[in-house]
């Protein structure tokens, strides 16, 4: 079974079609990366997948639950790191790790934050409020709020934008430590991050898939990958 199915998934904003039928399936061990222009539709292909957008039509499955008709099973199964970092500025790390804890009814939630912080490499700023953290760290705290139930699927909306190269490469790291367990989906800017990062590339320009392959076979397109992603989004 696939651990993430979109099938023909469509959404407009009023006259806007962001997303114009898209359908893909991503097992255990995969690692996507969901790149595309501006305004390509990642964002909210992400937000029906998480639950967080109905579709207009289509359906979304995380770990074999609808999120729509089986949102409480479904969300027991995801983690989802939205663009940014994290609201709720006044509350410590450990504070909001415990809330994201409590919310979801985990069992011994200290020490699911204990082990979040220490996997996250966050135990040293546990005490600060997130306002006062650098954009680094903040998106590593968005990032363990998504991680700390250990879910069978990750959804990450640029989780390394705006980083500098030691906060990228802390935040691939930890990815790379989960990534063989999960299915994970990351959207990203960065052409690189492909080979670094992922198993597998989708490539969406206009609300549809133009490019759903592997790794190595994208790669196998030639060597400049912003001209091919420039072909590819025409
Ligand atoms: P991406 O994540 O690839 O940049 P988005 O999914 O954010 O793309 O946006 C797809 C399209 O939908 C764009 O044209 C964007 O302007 C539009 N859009 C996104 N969110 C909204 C919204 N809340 N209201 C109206 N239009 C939106």
């Amino acid at each position: 079974m696939a651990l993430i199915e979109a099938q023909n998934l469509r959404k407009s904003y009023g006259s806007i079609q962001a997303v114009r039928g898209i359908s893909f399936q991503v097992d255990r061990g995969e690692v996507v990366g969901f790149l595309g222009p501006n305004g390509a539709g990642k964002s909210t292909t992400m937000k029906l997948l998480t639950g967080h957008l109905l579709p207009d039509s289509g359906s979304a499955k995380v770990g074999g639950f609808d999120v729509t008709e089986s949102p409480v099973a479904a969300k027991a199964h995801l983690g989802y790191s939205p663009e940014g970092a994290p609201a709720y500025g006044e509350m410590t790390v450990r504070e909001f790790l415990q809330f994201a804890a409590e919310l979801r009814g985990l069992p011994k939630p200290s020490v699911k934050v204990q082990n979040t912080l220490s996997l996250c490499r966050l135990t040293e700023v546990a005490q600060q409020t997130i306002e006062t953290l650098s954009k680094g760290y903040r998106m590593r705290v968005g990032f363990a709020q998504a991680v700390i139930h250990d879910p069978e699927v990750l959804i990450l909306d640029e989780p390394t934008d705006g980083l500098d190269p030691n906060q990228k490469f802390e935040v691939r790291r930890l990815l790379k430590e989960m990534a063989a367990r999960k299915a994970v989906i990351v959207s990203t800017h960065i052409l690189e991050e492909i080979e670094e990062l992922c198993t597998r590339v989708i490539i969406i320009a206009q609300g549809e898939v133009r490019c759903d392959e592997s790794k190595e076979k994208f790669l196998q397109r030639g060597s400049d990958l912003n001209q091919i992603f420039r072909q590819l989004t025409a």
